[in-house]
């Protein structure tokens, strides 16, 4: 009997001791009370990983947890309580892991983002970077260029991190789960060794057309009525005189145009590389030196690219986008080396001829139809002194001014050549 008994009591002792193992002497800390009202569906858990106890509250489903844990173990926050919240995103869900301190008395304003990560709508599958962007190499290339491009014009990236930098990012994964993406944006986590920008976020509207279609929001662009456009572009500047006459003259007119520089001469003139961006004029790269690119051998042809875009860079913290090859001329090996939209043109209007005004209009008049791409020089001061009576004749023949960018809605893709607005291959 006495056996028994003691046998109990060491039961119940233990049964005590486990009890209060699990309900902390303490009163449950404010945040947590907060999450259980605000959140009554998540599941409280507590775990000691390394030495450390972390709360937290996720809900009943093992994909999500599993996600979360994840993403919880590799936190290094101290004394807060992790929370995890999903918003329904029509074909998705947005998953949010918060952090909050223990004692906060108020979720809204305390609370940080751990990490955001999007679920299949019957949460099966956390998905992929590479689940939302299509397929394609032509997507994939556009994706990292537009990638590439946010990361170096929302830091200063020196000289020697350029081409490091650029090679990283063009090599990335797109095989990651880090990464949050909603109606308007789409939030990139960089891995901390490739660059000081941590979060790379993209405007949904500029990267749409590179989305698998489940993933598109409506394109508002559909009902425009087709206008009437050209697109004037300069070459192998900039120069001072003619390309500040130039940017007078389409100032006065109020019209942009692209211009594509050769590195060269944008190291030599940073100034003016500057005054064609402020004046709100596209910028694209002709190469360093003019050279015709498909004689090159593939090192140097890159050293051409990089050392324009460097160039141009530097002289006003723009990453060029769009390239344009010298004489038009190009190969596979070009394209797939440059990995940027190649703009040509359909209508040369000869000005390297230099043949007076009259010559140039005529050019013009004869070419000239909806679409059109026409190629200029801004390094001479004829087609700087032609160019308000070229713009008089197409302005009275209805047509409409945009840059390049704005010919194709924004939606170019490396490993294409440009013609027209039309005629892309
Ligand atoms: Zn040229």
């Amino acid at each position: 009997m006495g056996l028994i008994c003691f046998s109990l009591f060491i039961i119940l002792a233990l049964i005590l001791i486990a009890v209060l193992k699990i309900t902390p002497s303490s009163s449950t800390p404010k945040s947590e009370q907060l999450i259980e009202q605000s959140y009554p569906t998540l599941k409280k858990q507590v775990q000691t990983i390394d030495n450390q106890t972390k709360t937290y509250f996720l809900p009943d489903n093992d994909l999500i947890e599993n996600q979360a844990t994840r993403l919880i173990h590799n936190s290094k926050e101290t004394d807060v309580t992790y929370y995890l919240t999903s918003k329904d995103n029509q074909t998705f869900w947005v998953n949010t892991l918060y952090v909050v301190s223990k004692n906060s008395q108020n979720l809204d304003t305390d609370s940080k983002i751990v990490a955001q990560f999007n679920s299949t709508k019957d949460n099966t599958k956390v998905l992929k970077l590479s689940d939302i962007i299509k397929s394609d190499d032509k997507s994939q290339a556009a994706f990292k260029l537009a990638l590439t491009r946010y990361v170096f014009e929302a830091t200063n990236v020196t000289s020697e991190q350029f081409i490091p930098l650029k090679n990283q990012l063009q090599s990335i994964s797109l095989d990651t789960t880090d990464f949050s993406f909603n109606q308007n944006q789409l939030d990139f986590s960089l891995p901390d060794t490739i660059s000081t920008v941590k979060k790379v976020s993209l405007a949904i509207d500029t990267i749409n057309y590179l989305l698998n279609s489940d993933y598109q929001i409506a394109d508002k662009s559909q009902n425009q009525t087709p206008k009437k456009v050209v697109a004037l572009t300069f070459d192998d500047g900039p120069r001072p005189g003619s390309t500040d006459s130039i940017l007078s003259t389409l100032n006065q007119f109020d019209i942009k145009a692209t211009f594509f520089m050769l590195g060269q001469n944008a190291k030599r003139h940073p100034d003016l590389v500057k005054k064609v961006k402020e004046n709100g004029h596209a910028i694209g790269s002709h190469s360093y030196n003019h050279p015709m690119l498909t004689k090159l051998k593939p090192d140097e042809l890159i050293k051409q690219i990089n050392q324009t875009g460097q160039a141009i860079y530097e002289a006003a913290h723009i990453y060029p986008t769009l390239f344009r090859p010298p004489y038009g001329a190009r190969n596979q090996v070009v394209d797939q080396t440059i990995l940027k939209p190649l703009i040509e043109w359909n209508i040369d209007s000869e000005d390297w001829k230099k043949p007076g005004t009259e010559t140039l209009l005529k050019t013009i008049q004869q070419n000239v139809r909806s679409g059109s791409i026409i190629l200029m020089h801004d390094i001479h001061q004829t087609t700087a002194d032609a160019l308000p009576t070229v713009i008089n004749y197409l302005k009275n023949a209805g047509y409409e001014f945009v840059s390049i960018d704005q010919l194709y809605q924004h939606q170019l893709y490396p490993l294409t050549n440009y013609y027209s607005q039309h005629d892309a291959r």
